[in-house]
């Protein structure tokens, strides 16, 4: 097992001195595991997401998107079993008054000692285990009565199911097909932690892939491999990155198969997303819920059947997270240590940074005529302040793979110096072939240097 995993104290210090994520409302104290982006947070975070689009719809033809509702009609809940069963065991400490995860006790410190699970310390007194659901409840409108409750979707998938019938109808679209969406989703967690890798409030991206039930073992092979190949090409390393099947006691009682793609993150081996075949079951429960039969009408054969459903479930943060963990690196440079990002250029937020080596002599004003001819090129910043050292390490901890630099021999002779972020090479480059040279590099395929050498 690969031992090179960093800490997430160095994760949540390099993404607070960044601005990439911090605690929200930090100036009232923060609020127990909830984060907000700052600019290179959302920037990665949107291009994780880009990513996942654009393997769902632009790679593809049988998938189309949705963006559904957060607060959907409360008998959705009772349909796919979330009022009744989404819930986590929980146990009360009666001396400190934490709550815990009953089924994680042994992963956990008693806040009083440390040393030891909850249960386990002198003063711990533990309440039996209840079952707590992980919903948010609101009410709806004006006023607060039983009628009027609503909850926060807990995932994105039920959004989807309940509009089967609108996208079939306006899609022309016929099994096998898939829906997907990207939004926030909402869970009570007993114990989030492990920054944002559990919060109570965070983005999934999910697709539901609707097949003839003949079908469905093969396509469930095909999203498994699929999925797990996304994060690869997107340059995590393959030892820090596995496909579990789950065991049979795990399995949720509709799914006739679920696997997990599960990273090395400081915390041990964790889902990252899931991968689960969930037969006919939601289409089946929101027809018997709402009345209205959510099946296919296959015109040739005249045949009528509910489509099963393939599940890739994964989620934004959790993979953001995945992509910082694994890129982080520390390199020492001629005895100075620099702590880089080495992020897949198409994950990185910024792609290219310009700087003109000193603050005169129309440096600043060519470097600026540079940035403007990579506006369409992909993300650029412009920085001036500080020495050319300085900027550098900046952009290196933000994940930058090209510094273009701007000095004296560029007024001469209109070329610049690149410089990549991974090998620290730097090349001369003519201003007027820049645009075209970075769009090449930056679409290149790309491995990550902390891979072990094949
Ligand atoms: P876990 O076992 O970690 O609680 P889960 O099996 O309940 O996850 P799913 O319901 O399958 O998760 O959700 C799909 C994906 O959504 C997960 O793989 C994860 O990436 C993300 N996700 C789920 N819960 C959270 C959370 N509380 N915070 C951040 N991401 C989450």
């Amino acid at each position: 097992m690969p031992t090179d995993v960093v800490t997430m104290d160095k994760i949540v210090a390099l993404c607070k001195r960044r601005g990439f994520v911090f605690p929200s409302s930090e100036i009232y104290g923060g609020l127990g595991s909830t984060y907000d982006f700052g600019h290179y947070g959302v920037l990665l975070k949107r291009n994780v997401k880009d990513e996942w689009w654009r393997a769902m719809l632009q790679d593809r033809e049988d998938i189309v998107a949705l963006d559904s509702a957060i607060l959907q009609h409360p008998r959705t809940w009772e349909a796919s079993g979330h009022l009744a069963g989404f819930t986590d065991p929980l146990v009360d400490c009666r001396t400190c008054g934490t709550r815990f995860r009953a089924d994680h006790l042994a992963d956990l410190q008693c806040p009083r000692k440390p040393s030891k699970p909850p249960g386990e310390g002198p003063e711990c007194d533990l309440t039996d285990a209840r079952e707590f659901n992980l919903m948010f409840e609101t009410t709806v409108g004006p006023v607060r009565d039983a009628g009027s409750v609503a909850y926060l979707r807990p995932e994105t998938a039920q959004g989807i199911f309940v509009n089967f019938k609108n996208v079939l109808q306006f899609a022309r679209k016929k099994p096998p097909f898939g829906i997907a969406q990207v939004g926030k989703s909402f869970r009570n967690e007993i114990t989030p932690g492990n920054f944002i890798f559990r919060t109570r409030e965070f983005e999934q991206m999910e697709m539901e892939f609707f097949v003839p039930p003949g079908e469905a073992q093969d396509w469930y092979a095909f999203w498994k491999e699929a999925r797990f190949d996304w994060y690869v090409e997107l340059g995590i390393r393959t030892d820090h990155l596995r496909l579990r099947a789950h065991d049979s006691d795990e399995l949720s009682h509709y799914s006739s198969g679920t696997a997990d793609v599960e990273y090395l993150f400081p915390i041990g081996w964790s889902e990252l997303e899931g991968v689960a075949n969930r037969g006919d079951f939601d289409l089946t429960q929101h027809t018997e819920y709402s009345g209205e039969r959510l099946e296919y009408f296959d015109q040739a054969t005249k045949e009528r059947y509910t489509p099963h459903v393939i599940e890739p479930a994964a989620g934004a943060d959790r993979a953001t997270l995945a992509f910082l963990v694994d890129a982080y690196d520390e390199d020492d440079l001629g005895g100075e240590q620099r702590t880089v990002l080495k992020l897949h250029p198409r994950i990185a937020p910024v792609k290219v940074a310009v700087l003109p080596l000193v603050r005169k002599d129309g440096q600043p004003e060519l470097a600026r005529e540079v940035l403007a001819s990579l506006r369409g090129v992909g993300q650029a910043e412009y920085d001036e302040g500080g020495s050319i050292g300085k900027r550098y390490r900046r952009q290196d901890e933000i994940g930058t793979p090209y510094c273009v630099t701007v000095d004296h021999q560029s007024l001469e002779d209109r070329t610049v110096t690149v410089r990549d972020r991974d090998t620290l090479a730097q090349e001369r480059v003519a201003v007027d072939a820049l645009p075209g040279e970075l769009a090449g590099r930056l679409a290149a395929p790309w491995r990550s240097p902390k891979s072990a050498p094949v």
